[in-house]
């Protein structure tokens, strides 16, 4: 047997983890619902047709080359025109990187930031990767206080009780999974400028920020003046090209203090020769193509939004503070640590007994996910009513 590396061998994703066990009772005849991966194309919304179009053009048209490592020149110009109109955030193409979906670029950023026994403070809970990839590269991810009672806003005080002298990076995400929350402005603005007093980088992952119900998103660029900010933001969701790999890091930069990190992360883009060529023209195509879709994707969103709130509020033993933004929904389980001796085990006993596929709270952070669990709000509401009912059922069978 050779021996993998113990980097690897840690290696935990809750959301695909989960998987395994219901592939497992699906080939045994048991009907799944799943609730547990945040793909849109895999329920009734699909990548808008002028985005295919695109991409079929752009390899008819022989665009099948390598591209620049650091992505485009078309693309981050676009990039750059939406962050601006959408965001109010002023930069450069130099200063953005493309890559293949966020995912490649939190390890990207973590391998250019991240050494051994640094500490990165990610909000508690979290998505996944960040905690990962942190560990992966040696480092520690320190989760602070996401508060459920106030919708899952930052506690800034524990955040600031959480900085230490290895502390490299504050990670926020906004609009947040697993939580669905939409971070009120003064909170992103004492973020910032706690980052500022401690000379730390704020990475803002914002691919959710078109995926809103409400006004109020406020990019973390926007608001820092001289603090550096990366932020992170894709394609996968607003523009349903989950399966294309396509995303992007900015460098916020005003005072010249990312230079070198830049050029570290532009050196990582170049071993691995370049994202699709033919996706980053429909990524290009997408941007400054019609955008009516996004209203469609979140008004479809909020009346599933609505209806899974009330329902699971409803349910005895449950209770779900109402998300802002994303497709999810963060509940809180009653009886984890007694009737279930982990949220785990509720989640798997759900799986057994009901078919419905969710993911258990403390996959996305073992302090403050715990005793909760991650749905999706993405399908249809007819579907939504079959899964609630099992979850219902389930509840009431084990009072
Ligand atoms: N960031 C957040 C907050 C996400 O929820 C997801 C996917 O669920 C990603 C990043 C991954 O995005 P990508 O498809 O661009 O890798």
């Amino acid at each position: 047997m050779f021996k993998a590396t113990e980097r690897t061998r840690s290696i935990e994703y809750a959301i695909r983890d989960v998987l395994a066990f219901a592939k497992k009772l699906e080939e045994q005849g048991k009907k799944i619902i799943y609730l547990n991966i945040g793909d849109p194309c895999k329920y009734d919304f699909d990548t808008p047709e002028y985005i295919k179009k695109a991409l079929v053009e752009a390899v008819a048209e022989g665009n099948n080359w390598y591209a620049p490592s650091e992505g485009l020149p078309e693309l981050r110009d676009a990039i750059c025109e939406k962050e601006k109109e959408v965001n109010g955030v002023s930069i450069h193409a130099e200063d953005v990187i493309v890559t293949q979906g966020i995912s490649e670029g939190i390890q990207m950023l973590m391998a250019a930031i991240v050494d051994s026994e640094d500490e990165i403070l990610v909000p508690g809970p979290t998505y996944p990767p960040y905690m990962s990839y942190v560990k992966f590269f040696g480092g520690k991810a320190v989760s602070y206080e996401t508060v459920e009672e106030r919708g899952w806003q930052p506690n800034i005080d524990d955040l600031k009780r959480k900085i230490s002298s290895r502390t490299r990076a504050i990670v926020i995400i906004n609009p947040n999974n697993p939580t669905g929350a939409l971070y009120d402005q003064n909170v992103v603005e004492r973020i910032v400028d706690l980052a500022g007093e401690h000379n730390l980088l704020v990475i803002s992952d914002e691919i959710y920020d078109r995926i809103v119900f409400k006004k109020g998103f406020v990019s973390a660029a926007h608001i820092a003046k001289d603090v550096p900010i990366v932020g992170m933001n894709g394609f996968s969701k607003t523009y349903l090209m989950t399966g294309w790999r396509l995303g992007y890091m900015y460098f916020h930069d005003p005072e010249g203090k990312l230079a070198e990190l830049k050029e570290c992360v532009a050196k990582e883009t170049r071993i691995r020769l370049s994202a699709s060529t033919p996706v980053q023209k429909a990524g290009a195509a997408a941007l400054k193509g019609p955008q009516h879709h996004i209203r469609e994707i979140t008004e479809k969103l909020q009346l599933r939004r609505d209806y899974a709130v009330k329902r699971l509020n409803h349910i005895d033993g449950m209770s779900c503070a109402k998300p802002e933004g994303a497709f999810y929904v963060f509940p809180k389980v009653d009886g984890v640590g007694s009737r279930w001796k982990t949220d785990g085990d509720f989640a798997r006993q759900l799986l057994e007994k009901t078919g419905v596929l969710i993911v258990h709270g403390s996959g996305f952070d073992e302090t403050y996910g715990s005793g909760h669990f991650r749905a999706v709000i993405l399908p249809p509401i007819e579907a939504l009513e079959v899964a609630f009912n099992h979850l219902e059922d389930f509840m009431e069978k084990k009072r």
